[in-house]
């Protein structure tokens, strides 16, 4: 199909004035969605965004059907952003707007002097051209040294006097943010964060279509769906918001983090990047359980900020680290598949700790203190989840004997598989996490390895920083000491647990 070209054509094509000339964007985004909702049966209406099916999806759709602006407030790494992305979905594949208009004029209501102009000059020969939706989204973070000249415009007090303009005329107004969104959609995110007289300037443009620059008034009818985020507490706090803006905010919307350990899972899985190398890479469910309860651990935990939450890039970063800790082994050992362990979720501390906002408390113990903490309470947890009711009182025993292992994060299966197999009661424990003799070395080691991570995390048996597992008594705590120096100066701190 060939687009029309000019005005003349365009009024011939099915973007007939009676069509296109009062159709808002806000309108747009409706029909979209009804078209949407209508054809999608049960399938997702906005696809890649998973767990909100039930609770932010079904608000969305009824802001847009309302034509609402809308806020999403939520703590970060709920993907926020992602969804309010994703809203070009509902815009037309093609937007016909006057070829070379700064704000993408309507073709039959232009809105800015250089368009009115062109058209009665050129009248119906004026060139048109076109936007796909991507075009169309406009996205700022805000701050407190945003400016009004940044997000409406600046007026150029010389240019107006030498063209003999008024100061008013959109013709000597330098276009912000706001005004090049015009026909699209606006996202402003952190919402707070906007300085009180931007707020106001914000306000006036969706109330009454003018603004003033400079105390100059300018007329600037727009046609934007503004959309925002903000954290919760931000802004619902008294004075963050002005509240006529508030006040003009149609549906405010509370995000939230994956309900269950299995969206999250979800989630995870889609966002990490997996697919690399030629090596098979196999990711045992466990070793997805253990990343993801950690986020979940961490936002339950007393010495993280609950205000500001615990994203849900953490267990995607973590996945990465694990799986390239895993990929640096095969590789080193010449390894065929690559299976991830719970000693590689050890190995990603680089990629949680920085994620975690502590309290005084946490900060005292550290970041990678309270992460270790927080990976064995994950995988006590995950233990419990396919292990409780099975006795393991043969495998300790081996320890109690004086039985040793090590297993370094670095050693090939091959070589630490023999060793296992000695642990009289071990290996046929992995039928709980469907792995048997049969499966490779590799995904024996790992699963073999998660079953003593298990006990050594419920204090059943001991482990070192050098990776040795050994009986429970002896050295009961040495293992999970990462700052000797530090947790002598703090041990009188330590909570007992
Ligand atoms: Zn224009």
């Amino acid at each position: 199909m060939t687009l029309p070209r000019t005005l003349g054509e365009l009024r011939r094509s099915s973007f007939s004035e009676e069509i296109l000339r009062t159709r808002r964007v806000k309108d747009e985004l409706r029909d979209n969605l009804i078209t949407r909702l209508r054809s999608s049966g049960e399938g997702p209406i906005f696809p890649g965004i998973v767990g909100y099916d039930d609770t932010v999806v079904p608000q969305i759709v009824n802001a847009i059907l309302s034509r609402h602006h809308f806020i999403l407030l939520g703590l970060r790494g709920q993907a926020k952003s992602r969804i309010l992305r994703s809203l070009t979905l509902l815009l037309d594949p093609q937007l016909p707007y006057i070829a070379g208009c700064e704000i993408h004029d309507n073709p039959y209501a232009p809105i800015c002097g250089r368009c009115r102009e062109l058209i009665a000059k050129c009248g119906d020969a004026t060139s048109i051209a076109y936007l796909a939706p991507e075009e169309r989204y406009v996205e700022k973070l805000a701050t407190p040294d945003v400016t009004i000249a940044d997000l409406i415009g600046d007026i150029d007090p010389i240019k107006a006097a030498r063209g003999g303009h008024e100061l008013s005329s959109e013709l000597t107004v330098h276009y912000g943010l706001l005004p090049r969104a015009n026909r699209g959609i606006f996202a402003i995110n952190e919402l707070p964060d906007l300085a009180g007289k931007i707020q106001v300037g914000l306000f006036n443009i969706m109330q009454e279509g003018d603004v003033q620059i400079k105390g100059y008034p300018v007329r600037l009818p727009l046609d934007v769906a503004l959309v925002f985020s903000a954290n919760p507490e931000d802004y619902t706090a008294r004075g963050k918001i002005i509240t006529p803006l508030k006040d003009r905010i149609g549906s405010e919307i509370r995000t939230h983090y994956p309900a269950t350990v299995d969206e999250g899972i979800a989630i995870t899985t889609q966002e990490a990047w997996s697919a690399r190398s030629a090596a098979k890479l196999v990711v045992p469910k466990y070793v997805r359980e253990v990343i993801e309860r950690i986020a979940f651990a961490a936002r339950e935990d007393k010495r993280v900020d609950k205000r500001s939450g615990v994203s849900q890039r953490l267990p995607i970063s973590c996945m990465e680290n694990v799986i390239s800790n895993a990929e640096r082994r095969a590789i080193r050992r010449d390894e065929k598949v690559v299976v991830p362990r719970l000693s590689d979720i050890y190995s990603a501390l680089p990629a949680i700790t920085g994620k975690l906002e502590l309290e005084y408390e946490g900060e005292m113990k550290g970041a990678d203190f309270v992460g270790r903490e927080l990976i064995r309470t994950a995988i006590a947890k995950t233990y419990d989840q396919y292990f409780s009711g099975a006795n393991m009182q043969q495998i300790v025993q081996w320890f109690e004997l004086g039985g040793e292992i090590q297993i370094a994060d670095g050693a090939g299966a091959a070589e630490v598989l023999p060793a296992l197999r000695n642990i009289q009661g071990l290996m046929d424990k992995l039928t709980r996490v469907n792995v048997g003799p049969k499966d490779t070395p590799e995904m024996q080691v790992s699963a073999a390895e998660f079953v003593l991570e298990g006990l050594h995390a419920h204090k059943r048996i001991g482990r070192n920083e050098e990776r040795v597992f050994t009986a429970g008594e002896k050295q009961p705590k040495v293992a999970e000491k990462p700052f000797e120096r530090e947790e002598g100066l703090y041990r009188s701190r330590r909570p007992l647990n």
